[in-house]
C-alpha cells in the first residue's frame, strides 16, 4: 500500500475508503497503533492506562479489519473492550456509559459495498475531527513508529446488546405504546445494515405490527445501498407503506445511526420537521423549563418556533457532529438535530442515535391520536423549504462575498458559510469542505411558489 493513498482516506470526521484498494489489513493495524497515542495525548494519561471500545458493522471486510485495529491497539499496550458487531451508537454508548477513553467503530456508514472506514471517538464519545485528532492519527500512521516494546494491553469481549436496549427504552413510556388502542403497523427497512439486530428487539417488545424489510445484516446489500437519503433507496419503503396501508415507514442507514421516516401517505419526512417533533416530545418530558435545543444553520424556522412554543430555548449551530456533540457536552443542551438526520441526546452521552428517534416517534403516534401526516401538516402548510441544493463553484469565498453584498439589507450571520435572514424568508449558503461546492438551503414562510421564486433567484446568483 503506497503512503500516497493516505491523505485521501482521512476525512473531516472519519476515515473512509475502498477496502483493499485504499484501506487493507496492514493500514488498519497501523491506524490501530496510532489511535491510542492520540487518545493518550488527549486524555493526558499513559497508553497502558487507556480503555478503548471497539465495534464493527456488518460489512464483509469488517471482521478482518476490526481484528487488525484491535491487534494494533493492543500492541501499544492499550486495553480494548471489543463489543463485536454493533451499530455505531452502541459503540458510542459503550464509551459514554463506561467512561472509556475512546472508541473505534469499523464502519463505512451508508456507503456502497466496496467501502470501509472507521469512526474514531475520544472520551465522552466525541468524534475526532479534521480540526482535532484525525490529522494527528494520519501523521502517526505516516510515521509508522513501531510500538515501544510495551506489554500488550488486555482484551475484554463484551455483549452490550441487552444493556444498550434497556438504556434506549428509558426514553419512552413503553407501556403506553403497548396499550395503544390498536397496534401501529410499521414498515421497517434496515437496508441489510445494523438496524435489525439493534432496534428490532425493541420494536418487537412494543407490540407493533412490523413489516420487516432488508432486516438481516448482510454486507452484500442484496436489496439496495444502505443510504436512505438517496431517493432511489427510498422507493421501496415508500411503495411498501402505501401498499400495506402502514401508519409509518422507518429506514436506517448501514450503521443505523441515522433514521428516516415516511408518513402514512408515503411522503418523506424532512429532517427539519422531525427535529421539531423530537424537540417537542423531549421538552414535554423535561423536568425543568428552558432546556436548550440545538439545530443547524440549514434548518427550517419550524424548529426554533416549535422549541419556543414548547418552553425550550433554541440555539443555532454549525453543521457537523463534532460541533454538535462538543457544544452539547459543554452547555448541557437537552437535544440537537441536524436536517441530515443526525439526532443527539444529552441523556445518551450527547451521541447521535438512530434508535431513540424511532422510539420517540412511535410513542408520539401511539399516544397522540394523530397520524404522522396530521402531526406534520402544521409544518408542511406553513414552512416551505427547498432542501439542500449543491452548485459547483470554483471560488466559494468570492461567491459568498457576492451574496453578502447583494443581500446587504438583510440580517447576516457567518456562523457556518453565510446566513441571510429576512422577515418571511431566509437562506444559508455554505461551502463543502471537500469539494468545490456551495450548498444552498432556503425557506419561505409565504408559499411554495414564493420559495421556488427566491430559490431560483439565489441559485442564479450562485451559478452566474
Ligand atoms: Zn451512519
Amino acid at each position: 500500500m503506497s503512503t500516497s493513498a493516505l491523505p485521501d482516506i482521512f476525512k473531516a470526521y472519519d476515515i473512509r475508503g475502498i477496502f483493499g484498494e485504499q484501506i487493507g489489513g496492514g493500514l488498519a493495524e497501523r491506524i490501530g497503533r496510532a489511535f491510542p497515542l492520540v487518545l493518550s495525548e488527549l486524555a493526558g494519561k499513559p497508553v497502558q492506562e487507556l480503555q478503548i471500545g471497539l465495534g464493527r458493522d456488518m460489512r464483509l471486510s469488517a471482521p478482518e479489519l476490526a481484528a487488525r485495529y484491535r491487534d494494533g491497539m493492543l500492541a501499544t499496550g492499550a486495553n480494548v473492550i471489543d463489543a463485536g458487531m454493533v451499530g455505531s451508537e452502541m459503540l458510542y454508548w459503550l464509551v459514554g456509559s463506561r467512561q472509556l477513553d475512546g472508541g473505534l467503530m469499523c464502519t463505512a456508514s451508508h456507503n456502497p459495498k466496496a467501502y470501509t472506514g472507521a469512526k474514531l471517538v475520544r472520551e465522552g464519545a466525541i468524534a475526532l475531527s479534521g480540526d482535532s485528532g484525525i490529522q494527528d492519527v494520519r501523521r502517526l500512521v505516516e510515521e509508522d513508529r513501531a510500538p515501544d516494546g510495551a506489554q500488550p494491553g488486555r482484551l475484554e469481549v463484551l455483549d452490550i446488546y441487552g444493556a444498550f436496549q434497556e438504556a434506549a427504552l428509558r426514553f419512552i413510556d413503553a407501556d403506553a405504546v403497548r396499550s395503544a388502542q390498536r397496534p401501529l403497523k410499521v414498515v421497517v427497512d434496515g437496508g441489510n445494515g445494523m438496524a435489525g439486530p439493534m432496534v428490532g428487539p425493541l420494536l418487537e417488545s412494543l407490540g407493533l405490527e412490523l413489516i420487516e424489510s432488508y432486516w438481516k445484516p448482510d454486507g452484500e446489500f442484496p436489496g439496495h445501498e444502505p443510504n436512505p437519503l438517496l431517493p432511489e433507496n427510498r422507493a421501496f419503503i415508500i411503495e411498501k407503506v402505501r401498499e400495506t396501508g402502514a401508519d409509518l415507514g422507518i429506514a436506517w442507514d448501514g450503521d443505523a445511526d441515522r433514521c428516516f421516516f415516511i408518513d402514512e401517505t408515503g411522503a418523506f419526512v424532512d429532517g427539519d420537521f422531525l427535529t421539531a417533533l423530537l424537540a417537542e416530545s423531549l421538552l414535554s418530558k423535561a423536568e425543568k423549563p428552558g432546556e436548550a435545543i440545538l439545530y443547524d444553520v440549514r434548518a427550517s424556522r419550524a424548529v426554533a418556533d416549535t422549541v419556543e412554543r414548547a418552553g425550550g430555548v433554541p440555539y443555532v449551530n454549525r453543521v457537523g457532529h463534532a460541533f454538535f456533540k462538543t457544544r452539547m457536552h459543554k452547555e448541557g443542551s437537552l437535544f440537537g438535530g441536524e436536517v441530515s438526520g443526525h439526532y443527539y441526546f444529552r441523556d445518551f452521552y450527547c451521541a447521535d442515535s438512530g434508535t431513540i428517534p424511532a422510539l420517540l416517534v412511535l410513542e408520539m403516534l401511539a399516544t397522540g391520536g394523530q397520524s404522522m401526516s396530521e402531526r406534520l401538516a402544521p409544518y408542511r402548510e406553513n414552512y416551505f423549504i427547498s432542501g439542500e441544493i449543491n452548485s459547483e463553484v470554483a471560488d466559494q469565498q468570492a461567491k459568498m462575498d457576492e451574496i453578502a453584498a447583494r443581500y446587504s439589507d438583510a440580517e447576516q450571520k457567518q456562523l457556518d458559510g453565510i446566513s441571510i435572514d429576512y422577515e418571511d424568508w431566509h437562506f444559508n449558503v455554505r461551502p463543502s469542505n471537500t469539494e468545490p461546492l456551495l450548498r444552498l438551503c432556503l425557506e419561505s414562510l409565504v408559499s411554495a411558489g414564493d420559495m421556488e421564486r427566491r430559490r431560483d433567484e439565489v441559485l442564479a446568483l450562485i451559478r452566474s
